[in-house]
């Protein structure tokens, strides 16, 4: 991949890389294709990266379907899938790592301290194997897109991190791999996460600015189903993940994360 990547670049090709942890949906696919407008060829990474796991985390049971990703990719316009193995990134030995010491350690940083080491240190990694000139990470992993961008000013890295939008079923349920978790009647609950941030974006919308009055609002919503257990409920700087006692409109984020039964869901949304 490295050397195919200093190839591309000699003969001038702009490179955008997607990495995810395969299992593919609607949200990696409108990825690749935003990817697909901006540059000439498309890499996407499929990596599921045993160091973001914690240990009590779904590593072993997280979902996998090489065959239909491959398809899938294909068929959203990427030219090329990397798959390394977990020994070609991490050899025996391996013992460099990445950490950013602020903005990834409250929210997801609480439950798990250890996750954006882990982020960091693959995405890094893929920077410096695929030299991309753009990565397209999506919305819905809100903390990480801004953990990943102070990483790369921190950093000096030469690449343009594009951000596209949270993509979503019809009930408003944000898509990701670990839906497939849910039952039908967990998916019925899990509903509630979306909507409550729909309502305080129109609270917001409405003229609210206070965030005690969108987290308890939210908080009660998210109170409704039995299913739902609360992590957080934030409202944030969106660049920096700092809690913000008043919205500034176009700032400002609420970040949810709960539990549905067992499952551990995560969703946000800009206000
Ligand atoms: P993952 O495979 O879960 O690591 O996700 C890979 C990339 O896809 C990350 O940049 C995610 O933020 C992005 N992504 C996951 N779900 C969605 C979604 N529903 N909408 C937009 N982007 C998403």
């Amino acid at each position: 991949m490295q050397s195919l990547a200093v190839k591309l670049r000699s003969e001038k090709r702009l490179i955008g890389l997607v990495p995810t942890m395969g299992y593919l949906h609607e949200g990696h696919l409108t990825l690749i294709r935003h990817a697909k407008e901006q540059v000439d060829t498309v890499v996407v990474s499929i990596f599921v990266n045993p160091i973001q796991f914690g240990p009590s985390e779904d590593f072993a049971k997280y979902p996998r379907d090489l065959e239909r990703d491959l398809k899938l990719c294909a068929e959203a316009g990427a030219d090329i899938v990397f798959r390394p193995s977990t020994d070609e990134l991490y050899p025996k030995g391996y013992s460099t790592y990445i950490s950013e010491d602020f903005i990834g350690k409250p929210l997801e940083g609480v439950s798990r301290p250890t996750h954006f080491r882990g982020v960091l240190t693959v995405v890094a990694k893929l920077f410096n194997i695929v030299s991309p000139d753009i990565a397209v990470f999506g919305q819905k992993d809100a903390q990480q897109v801004a953990v990943v961008k102070k990483m790369v000013n921190d950093l000096h890295m030469i690449v343009n991190i594009v951000v596209v939008p949270t993509v979503r079923e019809s009930d408003g349920l944000a898509m990701s791999s670990r839906n497939r978790y849910l039952s039908t009647t967990q998916r019925e609950d899990a509903i509630v996460i979306s909507q409550a941030l729909r309502k305080a974006k129109e609270m917001v919308d409405s003229g609210v600015k206070n965030a005690d009055r969108l987290i308890a609002e939210a908080t009660h919503i998210l109170g409704t189903k039995r299913r739902i257990r609360v992590i957080y409920v934030a409202t944030v700087d969106r660049a920096t993940m700092e809690p913000q006692r008043e919205i500034i409109p176009g700032k400002s984020l609420m970040a949810i994360a709960a539990w549905v039964d067992e499952v551990r869901l995560i969703d946000n949304m800009l206000l």
